[in-house]
């Protein structure tokens, strides 16, 4: 995960419209809709599959026993095989490997390869979830100096919103979605600085690749919307609506944080409106697709990120199973409370 607070000003100078002088600090923002969002439908499909917390923590678990998944380091590559091979076991009806070397910060060449696994490609209305698998190469937010060149565990920030996901794509192999579901593992998120001039162009490198060879035929593949998962499992996280994703997308935040009230889960996906954080949706939205990040910014330690965040303490001992079962039971109630549209073609 990016950073948070100190890139919001450049960002939002890239972002912003003239109307939006008001917003020079996400925490000044009002308040957004809250709770107030119920004009959404009522669920129309009642056998949603239940979420595995189990199973989701197991894949969190592989990764970090992986080892740090840095670009061009051997955790990375077996991370990618591990991806391909489960997510074409999960049922998948493809799953493309979108490789390409793009580079750092500092010049540096990454091999990237975002990892795309299509189910249901014949619908014609189509969600995109993604989640980032590459690991943060430096622990720069560590409080012991000697550990700031040292690659961090990234068990919540990469194995968490990618073991959601994974759970997720077995569940779509067991009980078919009505819509057709994108689940982009998504590369070189976390290589980035804050320092320079739009540095908020060094993150999210493969969602930039990823949004400029969209592995799409025609406008009408496009994806309806985009949600994002990064830091989706750590003890006592709560989520608000994301400052950029209730800006661009709104009506997706209401969407999810509904399906969360309808969950019951509202104690953990709360009312209001969180920081800006420049994050993989920036990328996605700026493509024209809307796009929501869920992710935890308003730790109740230190107000913005988890104190564990680019750290070496960033590892499984701060997963709890039921942010990670919360998290994914709004993710499969947004899935299966989809109707495919009358248009949709048959297989
Ligand atoms: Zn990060």
């Amino acid at each position: 995960m990016t950073h948070l607070l100190s890139l919001i000003f450049a960002i939002m100078a890239c972002l912003c419209t003239g109307a939006c002088s008001g917003c020079a600090s996400n925490r000044q923002t009002p308040a957004a809709d809250g709770d107030a969002a119920v004009s959404e439908p009522q669920p129309t499909v009642t056998d949603i599959p239940a979420f595995d917390a189990d199973s989701a923590y197991a894949y969190v678990s592989r990764q970090v026993a992986m080892g740090p998944r840095v670009n061009n380091t051997p955790g990375h590559a077996r991370c990618e095989r591990w991806l391909v091979e489960n997510l074409r076991r999960f049922g998948a009806d493809t799953v493309i490997e979108q490789k390409a070397t793009v580079h750092d910060h500092a010049g540096r060449p990454l091999d990237i390869n975002n990892i795309i696994a299509r189910f249901n490609t014949s619908a014609s209305r189509r969600i995109l979830l993604l989640a980032h698998y590459d690991t943060r190469p430096t622990a720069d937010q560590d409080p012991d100096p000697a550990n700031h060149d040292k690659p961090v565990p990234g068990a919540n920030d990469g194995a968490s919103g990618v073991g959601v996901l994974m759970e997720t794509a077995r569940q779509l192999g067991l009980t078919p979605p009505p819509v057709g579901i994108d689940i982009l593992m998504t590369d070189a998120e976390d290589a980035g600085t804050d320092e320079g001039e739009n540095s908020e162009l060094t993150w999210a490198l493969g969602t930039q690749y990823f949004m400029d060879h969209l592995p799409y035929a025609s406008a009408d593949e496009m994806p309806a919307y985009a949600i994002l998962l990064d830091m989706v499992g750590g003890v006592g996280a709560t989520f608000r609506r994301e400052y950029f994703s209730q800006r661009f997308a709104p009506e997706i935040n209401a969407k999810v944080w509904n399906a969360a009230r309808e969950a019951g889960l509202s104690a953990r996906f709360k009312g209001g409106q969180g920081p800006g954080v420049v994050d993989d949706h920036v990328f996605v939205n700026r493509g024209g697709i809307p796009a929501i990040d869920i992710i935890e910014c308003e730790n109740a330690q230190t107000g913005s990120f988890p104190p564990y965040w680019h750290t070496m303490a960033d590892d499984m001992s701060i997963i709890d199973r039921s942010t990670l079962r919360d998290v994914g039971t709004v993710v499969l109630h947004i899935i299966y409370n989809e109707t495919a549209p009358a248009s949709a073609k048959m297989p």
